[in-house]
């Protein structure tokens, strides 16, 4: 059963945080429009401060909230239903948000009748590199790559070099093993406990800058993304956006019918994390901040949502999934490639599965995208032509990555609970 929210939507944190963002838009305008590079330049270190802050609560909030979920649970089974309904979850709601994104690209085709020389960028040698590897490897080899990568060889390395699907397996064994041995792990379940609460203190200390953080990545971002571009990529950030913002509903509605609440009330219980998910493009960076919306506003079991998420953030990309089906027919579009019924399916499947390998960091849908192109044989060079607004767009996706991994956990506890959830307010 879904516990009452012991913590109410802090309203006003979350309506600075909208304006911070929405100044941080204006702000960046005028800095790429009069080219106050200098002036940028001052402010990004306080948004990457931000990001460090986030990054620097990821691995004790993993390694402490996976721990404990499985402690908590008191049982194998208990996390292997959760884990199977996590797993179903994640597939039904990539399925339909890549059906959107292909739904949406057949029926406007932002791609057709475009002057590809006009708007093809270059790709750098560095990237033709990553594109071809990713392409090379293929996604048998990247869907095993990440089942064989999840398991740790050496758990310290795998924390500092902050991979969370390995520390989440280790986190796994070891709360397996504590509960086994109950006895022996009175210390680590006390100090697994206490660092996880630490971590969750620290991040609500965290957020209180939050505004300063978010303004100071708006404007970096803004004020140096391809602006330039917005005209001749219009139609297909239209689509990308629309597609994405059509996803968003489906979740809302899905999130509301489960959590039995306004939609509204969900929506202003994310947004912190949402903005959040906005201004770093990044799922994994923002993973704190989900977590304490999640368990404070949406009033989630804290087992729950200290299992789903760390797995939501790191393999359920329903933003990723939609953008990388539209970009690449966009490609096949724009190049008068074969846009068959028969192609059109392997990118259904190609892109899904291409998003849970996909890392939970800025841009890495566009390395993985090279897998979904190459499995119908579009050139890679396709990427040039969406390579100016992806940075945009990113924010957009993963806005819908992290929106998607905090209904999750609602529509898990719910199944969970047999009972629905009370509405928290
Ligand atoms: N930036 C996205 C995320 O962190 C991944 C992507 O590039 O699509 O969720």
């Amino acid at each position: 059963m879904m516990q009452p929210a012991h913590q109410q939507v802090d309203h006003r944190q979350t309506k600075q945080i909208l304006w911070a963002m929405i100044l941080g838009l204006i702000v960046g305008l005028v800095a790429y429009y009069y080219h106050w590079t200098e002036f940028v330049s001052v402010l990004e270190p306080l948004g990457t401060m931000f990001i460090k802050l986030l990054k620097m609560l990821i691995v004790p909030l993993v390694l402490s909230s996976i721990y404990m979920s499985i402690v908590n649970l008191g049982s194998p089974e208990k996390l292997g239903s959760l884990g199977v309904k996590s797993i179903i979850y994640y597939f039904i709601t990539t399925c339909i948000a890549v059906l959107i994104g292909l739904i949406l690209v057949n029926i406007f085709k932002p791609g057709s009748g475009l002057d590809i020389a006009s708007i093809s960028n270059e790709l750098s040698t560095e990237q033709v590199t990553k594109f071809q590897t990713s392409a090379d490897t293929g996604l048998f080899k990247t869907i095993m790559s990440v089942l064989m990568d999840a398991v740790p060889a050496n758990p310290f390395q795998s924390m500092a070099e902050m991979q969370i699907l390995q520390i989440i397996v280790f986190s796994i064994f070891l709360g397996i093993a504590s509960l086994v041995y109950r006895d022996d792990a009175k210390p680590m379940i006390g100090f697994m406990e206490s660092l996880e609460k630490l971590s969750m203190t620290l991040i609500h200390w965290i957020m209180k800058i939050a505004p300063i953080g978010i303004f100071a990545l708006m404007v970096a971002v803004i004020s140096t993304a391809g602006l330039h571009a917005l005209e001749a990529l219009g139609k297909y950030m239209v689509v990308v956006v629309l597609g994405l913002t059509l996803h968003f509903f489906v979740l809302l509605a899905i999130a509301s019918w489960r959590h039995k609440s306004s939609p509204w009330f969900v929506v202003k219980s994310v947004l912190p994390a949402m903005l959040t998910a906005f201004s770093t493009s990044s799922s994994a960076s923002t993973l704190p901040v989900t977590m304490a919306c999640v368990e404070d506003n949406l009033g989630v079991d804290r087992n729950t949502a200290q299992f789903v998420l760390p797995l939501g953030a790191t393999i359920n990309m329903d933003g990723t999934a939609l953008y990388e089906s539209v970009a690449v027919i966009f490609i096949g579009q724009a190049y008068g490639l074969d846009l068959s019924l028969g192609n059109q399916i392997i990118i259904f499947m190609t892109a899904s599965l291409a998003a849970v390998g996909a890392a939970a960091i800025p841009g890495a849908g566009l390395v993985t995208m090279s897998i979904v192109l190459s499995a119908v044989g579009y050139p890679l060079d396709g990427i040039g032509l969406i390579l100016a607004v992806d940075r945009l767009l990113d924010m957009f996706r993963t806005c819908v990555n992290v929106f998607g991994d905090a209904v999750g956990t609602v529509v898990v506890e719910s199944y969970n609970s047999k009972t629905s959830p009370q509405q928290t307010s």
